[in-house]
């Protein structure tokens, strides 16, 4: 094992010219607790296309891609479960300690010890810690999920970030759900959609689903929202008649609007605007008048990663998961790939680093 090559894209930097390259080198050994994974396919996330723009910072070198399906080469783990080696899997976001106080209370994300793949420096662990790359390693504490067979990898690449972030964000207005109760989602980005899906399929009665761009409301429809032009919500929804709001479109002026919409006691979401730019021009007398909860989402926890695969192979053939992925690209065609994303013509764009070209 350890003579076979493995083939990356290691991102240098924003400011760097070139802002990455793509190298090959020799497969390191696996220790005991580790798992070696080919990896079948990977999308692009918003969050790498920020990092990419240098919008945000992470530590470089690194590999990014952290959106991936993967299939199990070698399987060190004490523990195996059901799993090994020829499975496709998909995989925590975070590999976690399971001891510390914030892991015990379900906050694995937030973990003491957190080590995020897609995120970290090759020189942290193996260097194979990303889904840009033929190869990853995973480590002890990361949940590792076998995928059905009626799961495609196109459908699930986008699993381990984009669905279970929106797993966790539902779960928490699950108090709310009743026939007649109305939410509204601002943002028809991926997570937008996944939440229409996850809102349809508990049976909240009216999910309404914002954006500015014609282009990525078209796709509401087809998992159970209803669309509204981003400036056209006050001639749909009167004010105080929304149960629950979730934002996922990273844009702070939304938040007023949203607050407006609100009924007494209703729950805001906050999930999409993870960058400094983000304060918000409400007042305390608002929120306190109103009686309302305001919660912020950032990533899951390893149950909401169990939930958004069984949620994905139960609804394969009722929403259209795979319009949500555009074409792949090869490793070496990574920049092609990444000017696709920003292009916006598709919820994601995919790598295939099995294609040689
Ligand atoms: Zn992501
Ligand atoms: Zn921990």
């Amino acid at each position: 094992m350890a003579h076979d090559m493995c083939k990356r894209a290691v991102f240098l930097g924003a400011r760097k010219c070139p802002q990455y390259i793509v190298d090959s080198s020799a497969i390191p050994q696996i220790e005991p607790g580790q798992v070696l994974a080919k990896i079948r396919l990977a999308t692009i996330c918003g969050s790498d296309v920020h990092t990419l723009q240098g919008k945000r910072i992470e530590e470089t070198p690194s590999v990014l891609g952290h959106e991936g399906v993967a299939e199990i080469v070698q399987d060190e783990r004490r523990n195996h479960g059901n799993l090994g080696p020829g499975d496709r899997i998909t995989f925590s976001v975070m590999d976690s300690c399971g001891e510390c106080e914030r892991c015990t209370q379900g906050l694995t994300q937030k973990c003491a010890k957190l080590f995020k793949y897609g995120h970290s420096s090759i020189h942290r662990r193996t260097g194979l810690n990303g889904c840009y790359a033929s190869h990853i390693i995973l480590h002890e504490g990361t949940r590792i999920v076998k995928l059905p067979d009626s799961v495609t990898d196109k459908m699930a690449a986008p699993v381990n970030c984009a669905l279970a972030t929106m797993v966790n964000a539902v779960g928490s207005i699950e108090h709310k759900r009743a026939p007649q109760s109305t939410v509204l989602i601002q943002g028809a980005g991926l997570l937008g959609i996944y939440a229409c899906a996850l809102l349809h399929d508990a049976g909240f009665g009216q999910i309404y689903c914002t954006d500015p761009k014609a282009n990525r409301l078209k796709m509401v429809p087809l998992f159970g929202g209803i669309p509204i032009p981003s400036g056209k919500e006050s001639e749909v929804l009167q004010d105080g008649a929304v149960d629950a709001v979730i934002e996922v479109c990273g844009v702070g002026a939304a938040i007023n609007l949203g607050m407006l919409l609100l009924k007494p006691g209703g729950t805001y979401i906050l999930a999409g605007l993870v960058h400094p730019d983000s304060c918000l021009n409400v007042t305390a007398e608002d929120i306190i008048r109103k009686c309302l909860t305001i919660k912020g989402i950032h990533n899951y926890s390893h149950q909401h990663l169990d939930e958004a695969v069984a949620f994905l192979a139960r609804t394969a053939n009722k929403y259209p998961y795979e319009q949500l992925v555009g074409p792949a690209f090869s490793l070496n065609q990574f920049e092609s790939a990444v000017q696709e994303s920003i292009q916006g013509r598709f919820w994601r764009v995919a790598l295939d680093p099995t294609f040689t070209e």
